[in-house]
Formats: structure tokens, sequence, C-alpha cells
């Protein structure tokens, strides 16, 4: 018998060497790995989401008539040679892992590796794009994919004639009708959800999981359907948004899914082109989906392939700051923050802005240490991997590739919080001021930060600007002053 190895990321039957298999001639191998579950403080709800999932997947795959040795092992390494020796395969293979470590492992073991197809655009198909050009932006990787897929295509011309309705997005959050998205879906817990969360290590934190997020290919299929159904029509306007009473607006929550497996991503935009086609949902709520999906979400796992392996000790702004108390304790009198780190607590999930304009944003501001911040995101979030955090967190939010991802720092001070939001109504900090006790913490770091860097980014044209600025500023004496008791405040817990 052949052995197929399936990493807890790879959760679908067509996927690389699971398609390939029969229960006649293959074994399937999935590790549980007692030791990646104790190496870190998980958010309980993705430690129970990463391994019901796999235990659920496992009992499908045995239900189709496959022998799985499901193991509980120290490793994955000692996993798969514990199964070597038990079962003495005729060969042991596996589709290609979604992480670099995991791929040198394999190699080390001598474990064949077939092509994944879980991506769209492989990395090999991602160097004929990269080989056509001197540098180049998400944007063009974007209107190639669409191009290549055919996604909202009518012949070679984007469908409703533009490649980008992004003006027709980002608007500020509407002031009434915060119930106007609908309500995610959420099932019962069974007595196996109920286990897992009884046996993970104590060092596991957040909320208990409350059925939000599924656990199997059934459940990532009914959210999926009921993404297209009931929020799509709605995806694009306020996806910059972010209002205290509404933590979900109109966005997917399909990531943690398209990330082990449980949704391919050709499956939802497939599913997005035919409401699209029926005419069910406007052209920028389809293309704005689409775009995440076929550009971000691959433009980022290639750049994870390109950059690695030092992608994770990359440290371009030299920042050394330790993760501050708050973001474990999740105490600060920032509205913004406390918000943000509520959302985490509660679901292990906060959408992009909060993760970017908020969480990231005051780590960039502030100097964290860009593998500190990782790591606490990593550990917090129910989508998380390497790959597609590497890039977001040191590359997007904290420009610590240089701007291998983003062409300029994504910092920004009060008044965009205050523009995108409802928070800064209610904070105890003043978001216009920049000096003085109740300045807002945002908005004195943000001009701190440009001064302080202002050599570096002089000659960067979409930041030079604010840059001028910051230098030109009379009051920037106090300014620095300001900033250095508030950074002070945020090292001791009190901000
Ligand atoms: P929607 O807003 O509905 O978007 C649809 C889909 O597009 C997402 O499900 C996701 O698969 C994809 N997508 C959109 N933007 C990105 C992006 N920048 N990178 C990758 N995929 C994208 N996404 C993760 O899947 N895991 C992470 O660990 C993660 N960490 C992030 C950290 C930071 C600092 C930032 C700025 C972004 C991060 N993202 C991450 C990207 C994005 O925030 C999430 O994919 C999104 O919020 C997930 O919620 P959703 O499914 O409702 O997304
Ligand atoms: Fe956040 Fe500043 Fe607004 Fe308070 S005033 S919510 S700290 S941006």
């Amino acid at each position: 018998m052949i052995t197929v190895v399936v990493f807890g990321d790879q959760l679908h039957r067509s996927i690389g060497a699971l398609g390939d298999a029969h229960p006649s001639t293959h074994r399937v191998l999935m590790v549980e790995s007692r030791g990646k579950i104790a190496s870190r403080p998980w958010h309980v709800q993705r430690a129970h989401f990463i391994v019901v999932s796999m235990r659920r997947f496992a009992h499908e795959l045995r239900a189709e008539g496959f022998d799985v040795d499901y193991r509980h092992a120290d490793s994955m390494r000692k996993g798969i040679e514990s199964h070597r020796n038990d079962y003495a395969p005729s060969a042991l293979v596996a589709t290609e892992p979604n992480s670099y470590n995991a791929r040198t492992l394999l190699t080390r073991l001598n474990v064949t590796t077939v092509r994944s197809n879980q991506f769209l655009c492989h990395p090999e198909d991602f160097a004929v794009f990269a080989s056509t050009k001197k540098s180049f932006k998400m944007e063009d990787f974007y209107r190639w994919q669409r191009r290549r897929l055919g996604y909202l295509m009518q012949s070679d011309e984007p469908a409703g004639g533009a490649w980008n309705f992004d003006a027709d997005n980002r608007l500020p959050p509407p002031k009434t009708g915060h119930d106007r998205w609908a309500t995610p879906k959420v099932d019962a817990l069974d007595d196996l959800d109920r286990d897992v969360v009884a046996s993970l290590p104590s060092s596991c934190w957040g909320e208990a999981p409350t059925g939000l997020w599924a656990t199997s290919r059934s459940g990532a299929l009914a959210r999926l359907r009921h993404f297209v159904d009931h929020v799509l029509p709605e995806f694009g306007p306020h996806e910059d948004a972010m209002l205290t009473d509404n933590w979900h607006l109109a966005h997917s929550l399909l990531s943690p899914y398209l990330n082990n497996g449980l949704l391919l991503p050709h499956e939802v935009c497939d599913a997005v082109q035919e409401a699209y086609d029926r005419g069910l949902v406007p052209i920028n709520s389809a293309e704005g989906f689409i775009r995440q999906i076929i550009g971000w979400r691959e433009f980022v796992w290639n750049t994870y392939w390109r950059e690695m392996p030092d992608y994770r000790n990359r440290n371009a702004l030299d920042a050394t700051r330790p993760l501050p108390p708050m973001f474990t304790s999740g105490n600060t009198s920032m509205r913004c923050m406390s918000t943000a780190l509520d959302g985490v607590y509660q679901r292990a999930w906060v959408h992009h802005i909060p993760r970017l304009m908020v969480l990231g944003n005051f780590a960039l501001l502030t100097g964290i240490q860009p593998l500190a911040f990782t790591q606490w995101m990593w550990n917090s979030f129910v989508d998380a991997a390497e790959w597609v955090m590497l890039p977001n967190v040191v590359g997007m939010s904290l420009y610590a590739d240089g701007g291998v991802i983003a062409t300029k720092p994504y910092a920004a001070g009060g008044a965009y919080i205050d523009r995108m939001s409802d928070h800064c109504k209610g904070c105890a900090y003043d978001r216009k001021k920049r000096t003085g006790d109740d300045a807002c913490p945002f908005t004195t770091l943000y001009w701190d930060f440009l001064a302080r860097h202002a050599d570096r980014f002089a000659r960067n044209p979409r930041i030079v600007t604010q840059v001028r600025a910051a230098q030109k500023l009379t009051d920037l004496d106090d300014v620095r002053t300001t900033a250095a008791g508030v950074l002070k405040g945020v090292d001791t817990g009190h901000t």
C-alpha cells in the first residue's frame, strides 16, 4: 500500500496526492502533533478549529473506505517515522505542503511530493508572470490572473467595463442601519467539539468555541452558500468600515476554510461568478471579492515562496519593542484597540482593517519587534498560517520587508480611524490632539513615526509629503515628548 500523508491544512479530497488516491491502493496518514499544540498559547477557537477539522476529515475518509492512520505524536516527524516503522508502506507521498518547514521536513524524510493544486497560481506559474516584468504590483498580477482564469471576463475585456471597482467601495461606516448585514451562521457543538476543547492545554486562551467556525466540509459549504446568497450582494461598499456594534459587516468569514482546505479557491470563485452571471450581485461586489481571492490571496502566497526562508527575520525599520502587555491582557483605554483586542478574544477573528489599521498600525508606530507581533497574530487568529501571516504582518503591516509587498508603510493617525469607525466617540483620548495627556496615541505616534523615519522615507514619493509635513510641525518637540510618554505607558500597560 502507498501512504498519502495529509497535513492539517490540506483537508480536501481533491488536493494533490489525495486526488489520485483510492482506498484499495492507498492508506492515509494524518498526524495530530501534541508538540505543536503545546508549543504556543493558541487561541482556544483556533486550536479547536484545527484539531476538530482534522478529525472530521479523517472520519469522512474512513467512511469512503480508506484505512486512515490518525496518529497522536509528539511531532510531525515522529508521526511519519513511527508510521513508516509500523506499516512499511511501499511509498510515502504527500501534496507539496503549504509551509517552508514542512517541505524541508518531507525532503529530509524522503517523502515524495506531488504538485499542489490547492492554490490558483502555483509558484512555477507565478515565475512565468514575474519573468515578464522588471517589477510588478498586485494589480498587474490580478489582471493576469483574471485573463488566465477567466473570472468576470467578457472575451478579453473585464466584465462591467473596468478591472477594479474599488472607487465604489471603501465607504465610511453608515450612521444607521447597523443590522443590515446578514447574521453569520452558527452550528450547535457536538460531543467531538466538547471532547477536543476539554483536551486542550491550559495555555489556550480566549472565549470557548461557539459554533461560529465550521469544522467540516459540509459546514464550510453551507457557509459559502450563506455568503453568496445573503452577504455577497452587500460586499464591497463598507469593506473598510469598523463598527462597535457589528463585527462582521459584509465580510465572507471564509478564510479559515480556504486556508485549511475545507474549501478550494476555485469553488468559492465559481459560486461568485455564477451569482454574478445570474444577475444576483452587482459588479462592484463580485469584482471586489474575486480580487481578494485570485489577486491578494494568491499574491501573498507567492510572495511567501519568493521571499522564504529569511522572510521571517526581516526587520527593515529596526523595531525592537517587546509585545506590550495590552495584547495579552486586553486592558487599554484606547477604544479602537480594546474593541479589536476584544474581537480577537471573542472569536479569534477581526476583519482586515482592524488587523491592518488598528493592531498592525499600532505595532508599526510603536516599533514592536516583527517576529513578536507575528507570533501573537499567529497564535490568535483562526485563519492564521505562516504563508499568509508573513507577507501580511511582516510585509504589509510592519513594512519590515522594506517594501516588497507594500510600496509605503500603512501608518495612520487617529483621523483615519475616526473616519472609518465609530470608535473615537466616547474614547478617553482626543483623536485631534497630538500633544498633552489626552492626545490620541495614534495621532501622536503617527507624527513621531514620520519624523523618526524621515531619512528613510524622504525618497518615497508615496509618503514624502507626510514626512515633510511632520518635519515642519512647529510643536514637533512636544510631539516627541508626548510620544515618549505614550511609549512608556504602552510598555507598562498604562495606555
Ligand atoms: P473577506 O474580507 O471576505 O475577503 C475574502 C477573502 O480574501 C478572504 O477570506 C481571504 O481568503 C482573501 N484575502 C483578502 N485579503 C487577503 C490578504 N491580504 N491575504 C490573504 N488573503 C486575503 N488572512 C488570512 O487568511 N490569514 C491570516 O492569518 C491573515 N492575517 C492578516 C494579518 C494582517 C496584519 C492583515 C492586514 C491581513 C491578514 N489577513 C489574513 C488577510 C485578511 O485580513 C483576511 O484574509 C480576512 O480578514 C479574512 O476574513 P474574511 O474571510 O471575511 O475576508
Ligand atoms: Fe483610537 Fe485615538 Fe480614536 Fe481613541 S481617539 S479610538 S485611541 S484613534
